[in-house]
């Protein structure tokens, strides 16, 4: 797909510097790439201060492009823009710039489709059909940035796909985000959403990254969200919460459990005592979502009374709870509605 040339802006500082070592280059040439590599240049010839046999060289031998813009929506609600990225190969993913009070904040794709089957989710009803690199995801990031116009703050891995089902390029990627000389997004401005993949948690939890882990439960129960999750059959809510527990021990850092609310589901009384339990035992914050619909499922939203009396349950008995806001309804750019969308003019 790249004609055997290695994508350049997958690369960390060091690993440039090491590469343009080898090439003879002189030390400081490394960060000067970085550095235009960074602002979004789209080709070697934007690189003026590079000599021209250098830029030809690299031209040669790595692979530069801006992913092109397929579609673009905004929000006249709320002002979300959605984007429509056109990859290398003709794939195509989608990703979501929200405007917030605390700062923007980009909801990125980690893969093309998904493979995780979750029964009221519309990213998955393709399946998956191959992991995003390191610099696609940087790209989701820099160029919503540039095009919007709207600098980015936040980050929160809960696009397209599962992030610990793409572990080693997702982490490259919260590294290069994360590169002083790059984007420079601190990890406490990073969420990284999981259906829980719980045998991938204690590698995480090693690397102390200091971001965010949202675990998306939705069910306490293991009846419940086997039926809804596939990921949960085979591991059960009681390793989540193990891994769960050892996560936390180990990083410090507060979890978040996930809970969208579907009508008749997962929004008994019963269910909340039960939630309530597992977020206290983990120290969880949780995040109550509204359903999104999805035209394919038969799952529909709890309504807001219901909902209310959900959240009173949780807040009794002592957990630290919230309602999230959705934003893109308009546009179909909630959580959940994103979709693989296979190539241009397919919009
Ligand atoms: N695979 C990861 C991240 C992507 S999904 C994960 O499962 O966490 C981002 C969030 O949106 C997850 O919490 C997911 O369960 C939730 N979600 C999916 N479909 C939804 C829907 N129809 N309504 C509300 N939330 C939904």
């Amino acid at each position: 797909m790249l004609d055997g040339k290695i994508a350049i802006r997958s690369l960390l500082p060091e690993e440039l510097d090491e590469e343009l070592r080898a090439m003879g280059e002189p030390a400081y040439r490394g960060r000067q790439v970085f550095s235009w590599l960074s602002r979004g240049v789209s080709g070697f010839d934007e690189m003026t201060n590079l000599p021209r046999r250098l830029r030809e060289k690299l031209a040669g031998r790595y692979y530069l492009a801006a992913p092109e813009v397929l579609r673009k929506q905004n929000s006249l609600r709320d002002g979300t823009v959605k984007y429509l990225w056109g990859l290398a190969d003709g794939n195509a993913v989608e990703t979501v710039v929200m405007r917030y009070h605390h700062g923007n904040t980009v909801c990125i794709s980690t893969q093309v489709g998904c493979r995780q089957g979750c029964a009221f989710c519309a990213s998955t009803i393709g399946g998956l059909v191959r992991q995003l690199e390191p610099y696609e995801m940087l790209e989701e990031v820099m160029f919503s940035e540039l095009d919007s116009g709207l600098k980015i703050s936040n980050i929160v891995l809960m696009g397209i796909g599962e992030p610990l089902d793409n572990f080693d390029n997702v982490i490259k990627f919260l590294k290069l985000v994360n590169c002083p000389q790059g984007m420079d997004i601190g990890m406490r401005h990073i969420s990284l959403s999981t259906c829980g993949l719980t045998e991938r948690f204690d590698k995480l939890g090693e690397l102390n990254l200091q971001l965010t882990l949202s675990v998306s439960l939705h069910a306490p129960d293991d009846e419940t969200r086997s039926r809804i999750m596939p990921a949960n059959r085979g591991r059960g809510v009681a390793q989540l919460m193990d891994a769960c527990e050892r996560y936390f021990e180990t990083t410090g850092r507060r979890i978040s459990f996930e809970y969208a609310m579907i009508d008749g589901v997962n929004d008994s009384d019963e269910q909340a005592r039960l939630l309530a339990a597992h977020a206290r035992r983990i120290g969880a914050h949780v995040n109550l979502i509204p359903l999104n619909h999805v035209e394919e499922s038969r799952f529909m939203p709890t309504p807001p009374e219901r909902i209310r009396r959900f959240r009173e349950l949780l807040e009794r008995a002592g957990v630290n709870v919230t309602v999230r806001r959705s934003l893109g309804g308009d546009i179909d750019a909630s959580c959940g509605q994103l979709r693989k969308k296979a190539a241009a003019g397919r919009a």
